[in-house]
């Protein structure tokens, strides 16, 4: 059975078009041939229809070999392309080759045309399979470097020799720099380092040429400062050699709140053990002494007060457990100003009653958006501290006023006030400033923590102006309620 052949013959000469196509038959080919000899013909002949081959003869007038080639290319067909001509010197040949002919066979020697065409198809469908394996492989890539450039996490990939990095997807320059290409993985990653990682983990990652399982580590980078959990393998690379591939997530919020949880229950449980190794120790003083009714109440009030500061610790660690559970202020509502420092004045003056409270509140102010609940909270604490913190018989003074689009709470006393490197750190959980003038004082070291938190919540601002030993006035600037 003849193999059907689609060729498009370039040719002048019927008679060489003939022994062309008789060359054909003879070589085993079933030749659906058409024959054209200008440019616009050929040009209409590759959008027409569809060829196995081109075959061409070199000269002919007003077309060549050289031309249709070029026609050819620029319909961007990639068929082979077969020069036969009857004189073609070497020279010509050669620029035929150059300029991209497959092949080219003598007319006197056109028994050489069936094999040539063979071979030429034959290489053809190879490189049309290659193209497409490529076309494929580009997209399989594009599809896995959009699924990478997705992730919230550092993905790249290293030579294990050179360690250069091959390849780093968006969210890894971002954070580590998009000039990465040729650099080595240590300076690029660990800030201009000059040599592997001392925790590199290549030489567990292969052995005997073979990749072995993952491994899972937790890294501080040097660079960023930031806490990421790597992952690292061997895998194969687009050149068949064994890569490292790795992928980090950044832990450095989720250490963070590790450490503070751990910190927490550590200060929590020690501060509990204060006031309650108090309480233990002085019951079981009454239980087994038999005492005048003086010494008896002078024990029990001991007993009152750090029971009060047990239950004052647990409060305040509860509010800020709460406060932590929700995102943004709580509750939000419009806040009065005013009423939020006249209720809060109210309890001191009633319950207290050592101290002058006063207030100074701007008239018409204004309300700010808020949880008036955890507001309040904020006043007492506050209010509480500045009592704590100064003689009885001296003056608390409490105000409030505009400043642009925010209400600026005062809250002043004549203690002993703070020096200035414990200013920010006051607001640190269970910090308390330990002197023995304070130490006398109880309480937790969480009340200012707690208002910083719920004043930050709120999207205001806390900080002390103080002279010691001259008193102290803390400052909350919070922004004036605007209707959505
Ligand atoms: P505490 O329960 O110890 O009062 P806070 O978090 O409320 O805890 O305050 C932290 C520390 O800041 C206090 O221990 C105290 O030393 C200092 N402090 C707070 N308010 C004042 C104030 N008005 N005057 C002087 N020192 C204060």
């Amino acid at each position: 059975m003849p193999n059907p052949l689609r060729i498009l013959i370039v040719e002048d000469s019927e008679d060489d078009l003939f022994l062309l196509v008789h060359e054909l038959r003879k070589g085993g080919y079933e030749p659906d041939y058409v024959s054209v000899c200008t440019a616009d013909a050929m040009r209409r002949a590759l959008t027409e229809r569809q060829w196995d081959v081109i075959t061409s003869d070199y000269n002919m007038p007003g077309f060549s070999a050289l031309a249709a080639l070029k026609l050819q290319q620029e319909s961007g067909l990639d068929l082979p392309f077969i020069v036969v001509s009857g004189k073609i010197g070497e020279d010509q040949a050669v620029a035929a080759m150059k300029a991209g002919a497959h092949d080219y066979v003598m007319k006197q020697n056109l028994s050489r045309l069936a094999p040539a065409i063979e071979r030429e198809i034959r290489e053809a469908d190879e490189r049309r399979r290659r193209r497409e394996a490529e076309i494929a492989l580009n997209r399989q890539f594009a599809q896995f470097k959009t699924i990478f450039d997705a992730m919230n996490a550092v993905v790249y990939v290293v030579d294990m020799k050179t360690y250069e990095v091959l390849y780093m997807n968006q969210y890894a320059a971002a954070v580590f720099g998009t000039d990465w290409r040729e650099r080595p993985c240590f300076r690029l990653f660990q800030g201009d380092q000059d040599e592997p990682c001392q925790f590199c983990t290549n030489a567990q990652l292969v052995k005997d040429d073979q990749p072995q399982g993952a491994i899972t580590t937790e890294h501080l980078n040097k660079r960023n400062g930031r806490w990421y959990q790597w992952t690292e393998r061997a895998i194969e690379w687009t050149d068949g050699k064994l890569v490292r591939l790795q992928i980090a997530v950044d832990i450095t919020d989720i250490k963070e709140m590790e450490r503070l949880k751990d910190e927490m229950i550590s200060a929590v449980s020690h501060e509990m053990r204060t006031p309650l190794t108090a309480m233990l120790g002085f019951t079981e003083f009454l239980l087994e002494n038999d005492m005048e009714q003086d010494k008896v109440k002078g024990i029990l009030q001991t007993i009152h007060k750090e029971t009060e500061r047990l239950n004052e610790l647990i409060g305040n660690f509860l509010d800020m457990q709460r406060l932590k559970g929700q995102s943004g202020a709580g509750c939000v509502e419009m806040v009065s100003v005013a009423d939020l420092l006249q209720q809060g004045v109210k309890l001191f003056t009633i319950n207290k009653g050592m101290h002058r409270v006063t207030i100074d509140c701007a008239p018409n102010l204004p309300p700010v958006k808020g949880d008036s609940e955890k507001l309040h909270q904020v006043m007492i604490n506050l209010l509480s501290n500045a009592c704590k913190y100064s003689p009885p018989g001296s003056t608390v003074s409490v105000g409030a006023s505009l400043s642009e689009d925010q209400i600026i709470i005062t809250i002043k006393d004549e203690g002993i006030g703070i020096p200035a490197e414990m200013r920010d750190k006051v607001f640190e959980k269970f910090f308390r400033i330990d002197n023995s003038d304070r130490r006398m004082v109880g309480g937790t070291g969480l009340g200012l923590a707690l208002v910083k938190d719920i004043i930050d919540a709120h999207g205001g601002r806390i900080w002390i102006e103080s002279r010691t030993p001259k008193g102290s006035t803390f400052y909350i600037a919070l922004p004036v309620f605007k209707a959505d």
